[in-house]
C-alpha cells in the first residue's frame, strides 16, 4: 500500500495532469496546506519541483508549536523555576519564549521534564508524588486523550494542565478572510480531520467558493489533493472531497468530540505572530477549573514577546513569506541555533525548509 502511495510512476502521471489542468490558466493558482506534516510531505519529497510554475503550494498555520505564544512559554518557565515539575512535549522544549526557552529554563534549574504523550506524564506524575504540571500544547488531534482523562477524572492530584490548545478551523477562516491571501484551494489537514471529520472543512467551498480537499501525507495523497482542486476550478465545481477516506470519515469522532466539548469552551486566543483569533483556543471549563495551572499558582510574567527583532515567522504562518524570505535564515537561525518558532519543531515551516529544502528526495 505504501509503495503505491509512494510510487514515482503515479507521481509523475498525476503530475502531467496537473500540468495539463493548469495550463488552462493564466493566473497564479495559491493552494495552502495548514498542516506541517503536509509540507513535511512536500518538502521531503520534493513535490513542488514537480508542480508547473503557475501551482503554488504555501504552508499555512498548522504547526502547533509555532503559534504558541510566548507568553505562555513563560508561564511555563515560570513554574519550573519555581520548582513545580513540568512536563513539556520535545518539540516545545527549545521554542523561544520571551527571554528563555524551557531547554534553557532547565539548564537554569529549572524543574522540566521531556514526555513523549500524555500517558507518560500520568505515569510520572503517580510515580513521583511531586507538584506538577503538564503544558497541554497541540490542535484538536491530540486534545481528546486529556479531554478523556479529565472527564473521567482521571487525573492525579499533583498533577495541573497548563492548557494552550488552539483549534485550526478557526485559523483557516482567519486566513480566507484576509484579503491580502489570496487562496484558489485549501488541502485540510488529516489528522485533525480524524478528529472533526471532513465536514468541519465544507464552509471553505460554501462560503468562499474555494476547492477543499481532506488529504492524506504521502505524496500521491498531496498530489491527487492538488489534481482534485485544479479539476473543480476547470469544470466549476467547486465542492468538499475527502481523499483521506481510508482513515477520515465525514463526521469524525464522535466520542472525542464530546469529550473535548464536556472538558473545555472555546474562547478567543492569541496566536503567536498573529494575533487575537475568535474561538480559536480551548479553555477548561468551570467545573475542572480546579485542575488549571493558571489559577491554582499566581503566575505574574507580564506581556510576552512573540516575535524577536527580524524574524517573519508571523508571515511564514500565514503563508505570506516564504522561509527563504527571512534574511536570517540559515544564518542567525538554524535548527541548531533557533532564533524564532517556526525553526525548532519538526512541523515548523522553516525548520522543514531548512532541512529538505533544495534537495530533490525521489520517490521510489
Ligand atoms: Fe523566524 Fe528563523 Fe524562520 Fe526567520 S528563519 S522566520 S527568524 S524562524
Amino acid at each position: 500500500m505504501k509503495k503505491i502511495f509512494r510510487s514515482k510512476n503515479i507521481a509523475r502521471k498525476i503530475a502531467n495532469k496537473i500540468s495539463f489542468l493548469s495550463s488552462k490558466f493564466d493566473e497564479e493558482i495559491k493552494i495552502m496546506h495548514v498542516c506541517g506534516t503536509h509540507e513535511h510531505t512536500i518538502t521531503y519529497y520534493g513535490l513542488r519541483t514537480l508542480l508547473p510554475d503557475n501551482v503554488e503550494l504555501v504552508a499555512g498555520p498548522g504547526c502547533p508549536v509555532c503559534i504558541v505564544p510566548a507568553k505562555e512559554i513563560d508561564e511555563a518557565i515560570e513554574l519550573s523555576l519555581k520548582g513545580i515539575k513540568v512536563y513539556t512535549y520535545g518539540d516545545m522544549y527549545k521554542v523561544p519564549g520571551s527571554k528563555y526557552s524551557l531547554a534553557e529554563a532547565r539548564s537554569l534549574g529549572g524543574n522540566v521534564e521531556v514526555i513523549y504523550g500524555f500517558y507518560d506524564v500520568l505515569d510520572r506524575a503517580r510515580k513521583d508524588g511531586v507538584e506538577s504540571i503538564f503544558f497541554a500544547v497541540g490542535f484538536e488531534t491530540t486534545v481528546p486523550t486529556v479531554a478523556s482523562h479529565i472527564v473521567e477524572k482521571d487525573i492525579p492530584e499533583n498533577l495541573r494542565l497548563l492548557v494552550s490548545y488552539r483549534l485550526t478551523v478557526p485559523a483557516l477562516k482567519y486566513v480566507l478572510d484576509r484579503d491580502d491571501i489570496v487562496l484558489k484551494g485549501v488541502i485540510a489537514p488529516g489528522h485533525v480531520s480524524t478528529i472533526t471529520g471532513a465536514y468541519a472543512w465544507r464552509f471553505v467551498s460554501e462560503k468562499y467558493n474555494i476547492p477543499v480537499v481532506v488529504a492524506g501525507f504521502e505524496p500521491i495523497d498531496v498530489l491527487l489533493a492538488v489534481y482534485i482542486i485544479l479539476k473543480q476550478l476547470v469544470e466549476n465545481k467547486i465542492r468538499l472531497v475527502n481523499e483521506y477516506s481510508r482513515v477520515v470519515s465525514l463526521n469524525g469522532n464522535l466520542v472525542a468530540k464530546k469529550y473535548i466539548l464536556e472538558a473545555f469552551k472555546k474562547v478567543d486566543g492569541l496566536w503567536r505572530g498573529i494575533g487575537i483569533l475568535p474561538k480559536s483556543r480551548l479553555m477548561l471549563r468551570k467545573k475542572y477549573s480546579y485542575l488549571d495551572a493558571r489559577k491554582f499558582y499566581s503566575i505574574n510574567v507580564g506581556e510576552g514577546i512573540d516575535l524577536r527583532p527580524g524574524c517573519k515567522c508571523g508571515e511564514v504562518v500565514l503563508g505570506i513569506a516564504k522561509p527563504t524570505d527571512c534574511p536570517l535564515f540559515m544564518k542567525r537561525c538554524t535548527p541548531q541555533t533557533p532564533y524564532g518558532a517556526c525553526m525548532v519543531s519538526s512541523e515548523g515551516t522553516c525548520n522543514i525548509w531548512a532541512k529538505y529544502g533544495g534537495y530533490i528526495k525521489y520517490i521510489e
